[in-house]
């Protein structure tokens, strides 16, 4: 069995990036979603081992010292970090593992493992980002504004993607990721083992017809 993928899949807070991959992973049995270590506190409705396992800073700098992390970044006052052995193992086993991080992190993996996939998934306009914002109701005015600061910042790194993926109908846009992503699997680089078998055995076919 030839090696997973590792894509990276970034965008605003907003862009529905983390509906985009649940819904990736329940829909299709290929892909794997890493689950992060973070400082921050757990937010309402999330769960340990879930959204995130929720580390001490002590832990954190643990990981990080132990070697324990693929990339890690610091965002917004909370550090974050991607456990390498999970996406390992799961990269291992053939399966496609989803990284939810931001651009820091992103580059990191890249410069790590060059043949990572970064996919940034946005909305169709600002005037769109800023209704889903304000439309979710849970956040005031003020944690808006800076979440459009933060748009506005990350915007900026936007063209160190390979993809850009537009979400405007949620289903139309798994499925646009689905398809890009079977397709990287087409990649000569992705195909070595393919290319040595068949070589060998046209080979081997071309010997016992001689
Ligand atoms: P939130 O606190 O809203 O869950 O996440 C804040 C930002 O951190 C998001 O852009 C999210 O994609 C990113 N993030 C989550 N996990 C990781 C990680 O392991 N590494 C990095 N570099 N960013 C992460």
């Amino acid at each position: 069995m030839s090696k997973g993928l590792l894509i990276i899949v970034s965008g605003f807070s907003g862009a529905g990036k983390s509906t985009v991959t649940k819904l990736l992973v329940d829909k299709y049995d290929n892909y794997a979603l890493s689950v992060s270590a973070t400082t921050r506190s757990p937010r309402d409705g999330e769960e340990e081992g879930v959204d995130y396992f929720y580390k001490t800073e002590e832990e954190f700098l643990e990981m990080v010292n132990g070697d324990a992390f693929l990339e890690y970044a610091y965002y917004v006052d909370h550090a974050y970090g991607t456990p390498m052995a999970y996406v390992d193992e799961q990269l291992e086993s053939g399966k496609d593992v989803l990284l939810e991080i931001e651009i820091q992190g992103a580059l990191k993996v890249k410069a790590r493992r060059p043949d990572t996939i970064m996919i940034f998934i946005t909305p169709p306009s600002a005037e769109e980002l800023v209704r889903r914002l304000t439309s979710r109701g849970t956040d005031s005015e003020e944690v808006i504004r800076s979440r459009l600061r933060q748009a506005v910042k990350e915007s900026e790194g936007m063209d160190c993607y390979d993809y850009i993926i537009v979400n405007d109908d949620l289903e139309a846009c798994v499925t646009d990721m689905h398809t890009l992503i079977q397709t990287q699997h087409c990649r000569t680089a992705q195909q070595a083992g393919f290319i040595e078998k068949i070589q060998k055995e046209l080979k081997e076919r071309e010997e016992t017809t001689e």
